[in-house]
């Protein structure tokens, strides 16, 4: 009998977790026997015990996700560069008797960029948010070549604490900072799960910032439902070409995945199992 894949992801809530159904599905695709399984976790004691599972070849690797993924990166022994730079891991495996984590946001949000539009960006970047999200957007445009990127958050004194630790130049007026940037990273929770007047008004604001851009602009909305995404209807009302996060959710799975088994992962599969039928 060939090896059992033991994969799981740990975080709380995670009920509606798009993980499971696309590792699951990459597993069959490759032939691999194996599984993924949902660890709801609230205490960080919780989210120890996973990963003294991951060290004891009990598990071969898991996923963090929210609210541990900083409590994560101080469980383990050894982080990879990006992990490292930011404090936060997604991803997680045992090399020895170490645990190693990794973050697979930015390689993955990396990946779905270069995956919808086969260039890097050259131009000036605006990344909006400061939260978990957004550390990995700046990350992300400085792997894609931006020539300078700028930071917009609600909470200014998020986006000064952020850019301390991943440079960037902060903003006081949004307008100001997507003043002809040619790639827009939209990585905060603006415009999700809203209804009625404050979805017109989240897609009047969002509309108005795309304005701004450069003609040629692409835009990346991290956040990914319900579809389409204010940002992405934005993007489309102004002209601009855009994408919601579903390519960067589904990378950063296929980085983990490749990462776990060493083989390449099956994005288009991984992809399919995504978006459901
Ligand atoms: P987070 O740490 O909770 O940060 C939330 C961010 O959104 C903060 O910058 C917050 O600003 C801002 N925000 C919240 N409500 C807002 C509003 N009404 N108007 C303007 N800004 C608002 O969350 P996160 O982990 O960074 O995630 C942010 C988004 O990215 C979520 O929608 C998440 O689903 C998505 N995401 C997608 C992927 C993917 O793979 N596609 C991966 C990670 C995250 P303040 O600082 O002012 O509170």
């Amino acid at each position: 009998m060939g090896r059992v894949w033991r994969l799981g992801l740990v975080g709380h809530p995670i009920g509606k977790s798009l993980s499971p159904a696309m590792h699951e599905a990459a597993l069959a695709a490759l032939g691999l026997e194996g599984s993924y399984e949902r660890f709801d976790r609230v205490e960080p004691e919780g989210v120890h015990a996973v990963l003294q599972a991951v060290r004891a070849g009990v598990l071969d690797g898991v996923n963090v996700t929210l609210p541990h993924k900083r409590v994560a990166a101080l469980a383990c022994d050894r982080l990879d560069g990006v992990a490292s730079r930011l404090g936060v891991v997604n991803t997680v495996r045992c090399e020895g008797a170490d645990l190693i984590g990794y973050n697979t946001d930015v390689p993955g949000l990396v990946g779905a960029v270069r995956d919808g539009w086969r260039t890097d960006a050259r131009g000036p970047a605006l990344v909006i948010g400061a939260g978990g999200a957004a550390y990995a957007a700046v990350e992300a445009a400085r792997d894609l070549g931006a020539s300078d990127i700028r930071i917009w958050n609600r909470t200014r004194a998020r986006a000064e604490a952020m850019a301390a630790v991943v440079g960037g130049e902060v903003y006081d007026d949004v307008h100001a900072a997507a003043h002809a940037v040619t790639l827009l990273l939209q990585a905060s929770s603006h415009g999700m799960d809203l209804v009625g007047e404050e979805a017109r008004e989240a897609l009047a604001f969002a509309r108005e910032v795309v304005q701004a851009t450069a003609a040629t602009a692409r835009v990346v909305d991290l956040v990914y439902r319900p579809r389409p995404t204010v940002w992405v209807q934005a993007a489309t009302a102004e002209g601009r070409e855009g994408r919601d996060g579903l390519g960067m959710l589904v990378h950063q799975a296929a980085c983990a995945f490749a990462n776990w088994t060493g083989q390449e992962a099956p994005v288009e599969v991984m992809r399919r199992a995504a978006e459901g039928p």
